[in-house]
């Protein structure tokens, strides 16, 4: 591949800011300045920098992020910053064919839940973790108002009638973990669906953070607003 074709697919910018970059001498190779754009270069076997800044050929884009609480999920937040602007530049301009650049929140997390966001520019893999008929579990650690009680978590594993459809929504799982703490695992992604589901018992949601998704646990180092790439092992086994 070309070194401007490189850069280009990992969201370096249009082709022309590719182009200035490696010739103004701003892109190393396996530690060694490049300037020619078109130096053929094998994207999977090279370190390169890019303005003093490693980073790692990825063919396609997965990543987790520990969103803090004060973002939105969205591209285009109505009050509060936008998780995305957590993520480097390269990150949300990866070109895609036909769709919008960069990476794509799988699924969401209300403005105030923390905990682990997965993040991609692979429909395949969206459509695998997000799908509500792939019925991927996510766990939530959740904090109430009131001391948890033992009726609480019969009725949210029995199943709460929430107010947009008559059907009972249950927990996969749901253990007391504390006090006024407990752990729910969903299976789908209705709106705001743990916080009215733990409403409908009689109870309320004072702070709530996602700790898994699938097969993956956010990891106890990646500080809130950090972000990380999935392995190819994560990526395979991820749900
Ligand atoms: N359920 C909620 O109520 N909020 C979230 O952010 C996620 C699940």
């Amino acid at each position: 591949m070309e070194l401007q074709d490189l850069l280009y697919s990992q969201g370096f910018g249009p082709r022309r800011v590719c182009l200035g970059l490696v010739q103004h001498g701003l892109v190393t190779v396996d530690g060694a300045p490049v300037t020619d754009p078109h130096a053929e270069v094998e994207p999977e076997h090279v370190t390169f920098t890019v303005e003093g800044k490693a980073w790692t050929y990825h063919a396609k884009a997965y990543v987790m992020l520990h969103k803090p609480a004060g973002h939105e999920c969205s591209q285009r937040p109505s009050a509060w910053p936008s998780i995305y602007t957590l993520l480097p530049a390269p990150l949300r301009q990866r070109p895609s064919k036909g769709g919008t650049p960069g990476v794509q929140a799988i699924g969401r997390l209300d403005q105030d839940t923390t905990g682990l966001l997965l993040l991609s520019d692979d429909g395949t893999f969206i459509h695998r973790m997000g799908s509500p008929k792939h019925h991927v579990p996510k766990v939530y650690e959740v904090t109430t108002a009131d001391p948890v009680r033992d009726e609480h978590i019969a009725r949210l594993l029995a199943g709460v009638v929430l107010d947009d459809d008559p059907r009972p929504v249950r927990a996969a799982a749901c253990e007391c973990t504390g006090a006024d703490t407990l752990r729910l695992t969903l299976t789908e992604g209705k709106y705001h669906q743990v916080k009215r589901m733990v409403a409908a018992v009689g109870n309320r949601v004072t702070a709530l953070h996602r700790s898994r998704i699938g097969r993956l646990e956010l990891p106890a180092d990646l500080p809130a607003g950090g972000w990380r790439w999935l392995t190819p092992a994560q990526v395979a086994e991820a749900s």
